[in-house]
């Protein structure tokens, strides 16, 4: 099988929330409002061994086992653009775009035989998938790949870093387990999301100062505009939390 593949740039795919690489994340932060999305998966899921492998993986008390992506993420309503997308609908950082976007639209969380499943466009998308644009994957393998493996490495790389995390996170937040369980449950990938202050706190990333003084007029900017407006009384009041947390961090000495 056979499928091609030519991105019309009708920036209808750079709305809500964006995946990011740590390196990516923190290149944007004073562009991104950020923070981490924990996606758990239960054993025998379709991508399950990748997931473990590129995430966590946390034993529970009935000796089952989830395994858990864990993301950076610009954290956006599926109605809100990307703050990188121009007027023009083109990405104003083109040349210096996050990973992801230019992997698109293929996936590092999913196994290279399943990519073409994501070939389709979602309704809307002007995505050109005729005989006419390029070939992109071919006998389960992708045809150019250099932006696909330079992801894949980036996210290989970045596993220790999460991982630590997540042992942070677990000791000092064990109802996190819960939630995630419970996020298991749902018929569509559900998910539990973290601040980014949790993340440079259990790091103890050096720059954590400087990084929430770029975070903290971001996430305020996303405070006001999200405020009143009931469907997206989550996104509020996360950008509330993350705000003040940010506010502390870009004040410690
Ligand atoms: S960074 Fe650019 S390509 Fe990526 S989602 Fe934003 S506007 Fe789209
Ligand atoms: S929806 Fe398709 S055509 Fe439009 S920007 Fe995204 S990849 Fe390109």
């Amino acid at each position: 099988m056979a499928n091609h593949f030519h991105c019309t740039a009708c920036g209808k795919c750079c709305y809500g929330q964006l995946p990011l690489t740590c390196k990516d994340a923190f290149a944007n932060a004073v562009i991104f409002p950020l923070c981490f999305v924990w996606t758990p998966l239960r054993y025998g899921s379709k991508d399950y061994a990748l997931v473990a492998t590129l995430g966590t993986t946390i034993k529970l008390a009935d000796r089952k086992e989830l395994a858990v992506l864990i993301v950076p993420t610009a954290y956006l309503p599926s109605s809100f653009p990307c703050p990188a997308l121009g007027d023009d609908n083109l990405c104003t950082i083109h040349l210096s775009k996050p990973s992801r976007c230019k992997t698109m639209p293929f996936y590092p969380y999913r196994e290279e035989r399943y990519q073409s499943e994501l070939l389709t466009p979602r309704q809307g998308w002007a995505c050109d998938t005729s005989t006419v644009a390029p070939l992109v994957f071919q006998d389960k393998k992708i045809v150019f790949r250099d932006d696909f493996d330079q992801e894949r490495q980036e996210l290989q790389a970045q596993v220790p870093i999460l991982r630590g995390y997540a042992e942070y996170m677990l000791k000092y937040s064990p109802s996190l387990v819960n939630s995630l369980v419970q996020a298991s449950s749902k018929v569509k990938a559900g998910h539990v999301v973290t601040s980014l202050s949790s993340f440079l706190t259990a790091t103890k990333n050096p720059e954590a100062k400087q990084i929430a003084q770029l975070q903290l007029p971001i996430l305020n900017n996303y405070v006001a505009k999200t405020a009143g407006d009931t469907r997206l009384a989550d996104f509020h009041k996360n950008y509330l939390n993350w705000s003040k947390e940010m506010a502390y961090l870009s004040q410690r000495p």
